[in-house]
């Protein structure tokens, strides 16, 4: 399992605080021919890492933004891999991409990256409304995303996994439930919704301290996560994931795996690993040039066998199906360990592990209240045990 940062975008959506680099349009070929030549050397320099994580052979390339990449770079850095410890049959190979690259790109650059093997794409959609989408100062619009969603399935991308964003204070019912008819109409086989969070650093962040944004109260978020669970549930989607919906057999491999503990390599500034015991991360930078920084890597010690409830659930026999981590007979069985604080670890890791281990996160997830209270907790994850 290999996890490849690919830390550059056009320009920073107001949420996010991702360790990325704006990549200027003209300024940006040296820069990304240096990334490429680093995480060649640190693959190589980590063969023996990536061939021990042999039992699940996945790629997943993320970002910042991996379609900002041209395709001449991202083949040599595939090919490189290929070479040394990633075997060419993938279980799964996902890239995530950007509407925008794919509207300006076109087919041929999609049928460039089904050419190097991917067999899985993740496009951030997040909404289908365009002032929602202005506000997040994303670089698409809706209409580039119905593009973009075309030229994929019409280049043959036939595994595609829409991301979602919901959660906003200003984000009424009515448009979520639009956005959600329409992308139901694509009928990708992914759909990930992720709520909104405030991240110290983005620029909502900064929103929120000045005071010109006021957090969504967590009934709406509730009544948001809820409208996508009975509208996505409905149309034949499983919710296998907490934030996670796919269509029968088209669960995400790479993603569930990390929750299963399966050891994998992060390549790249600001990726994380996990050997199987221990948790170590490269350094979040690049130097101007677009090389790594000679020491690159952090460690962190090994988690703890017995961390109670919380770490219950994040971990799992892999034959039960899981909601993040959350196995369903296993909570069935110890529902004490459904608090408020668990739920909200539940839906707060995915949308940040890139930036914590497990371990050092989970202190400041547990201080945090709940957004969603026990007893609808409760009623989700019964409504999934029993279906
Ligand atoms: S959300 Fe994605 S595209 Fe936007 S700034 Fe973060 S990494 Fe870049």
């Amino acid at each position: 399992m290999v996890y490849l940062h690919v830390p550059f975008c056009r320009s920073f959506c107001t949420y996010c605080d991702f360790y990325s680099e704006i990549a200027c349009r003209g300024r940006d070929a040296q820069l990304f021919e240096a990334y490429t030549d680093a995480v060649c050397a640190e693959a190589s320099r980590r063969r023996d890492e990536i061939e021990a994580t042999r039992d699940l052979d996945t790629l997943y390339i993320g970002g910042g933004t991996p379609s900002v990449l041209p395709l001449s770079l991202l083949r040599k850095i595939i090919s490189f891999l290929m070479s040394g410890g990633v075997p060419p049959e993938l279980v799964e190979f996902t890239i995530e991409v950007n509407p925008e690259d794919i509207v300006e790109r076109g087919p041929e650059y999609v049928r460039g990256l089904l050419g190097l093997g991917v067999n899985r794409v993740s496009m951030g959609v997040q909404s289908l409304d365009d002032g929602i989408l202005r506000w997040m100062n994303r670089r698409h619009d809706a209409a580039h995303a119905r593009q973009a969603f075309r030229i994929l399935r019409g280049a043959g991308v036939d595994n595609v996994s829409v991301d979602l964003i919901f959660g906003l204070s200003q984000l009424s019912l009515q448009t979520l439930d639009a956005t959600v008819s329409e992308i139901l109409e694509w009928r990708p086989e992914h759909i990930s919704a992720y709520q909104l969070s405030i991240e110290e650093d983005s620029a909502l962040g900064e929103m929120v301290r000045l005071g010109r944004y006021i957090e969504a109260p967590q009934e709406q978020c509730a009544a948001q996560y809820a409208l996508l669970c009975k509208r996505l549930r409905a149309a034949g989607y499983v919710h296998y994931e907490i934030s996670n919906w796919a269509l029968p057999g088209r669960e995400a491999v790479h993603n569930s795996a990390y929750w299963a503990r399966h050891p994998y390599v992060g390549l790249g500034p600001g990726a994380h690993s996990f050997d199987g015991t221990r948790r170590s991360w490269n350094a979040a930078c690049l130097r101007q040039n677009g090389e790594l920084p000679p020491e690159t890597s952090g460690c962190a010690g090994p988690l703890p066998s017995d961390d109670g409830p919380l770490e219950g659930l994040a971990t799992g026999a892999p034959e039960n199906a899981s909601i993040f981590g959350v196995v369903m007979p296993r909570v069935a069985r110890f529902p004490e360990a459904v608090t408020a604080p668990a739920m909200q670890a539940v839906i707060w890791w995915p949308q940040n592990w890139r930036k914590g281990g497990l371990q050092e996160r989970r202190n400041e997830v547990i201080r945090e209240q709940g957004f969603y209270n026990q007893n609808w907790c409760g009623c989700e994850f019964s409504r999934h045990d029993n279906p």
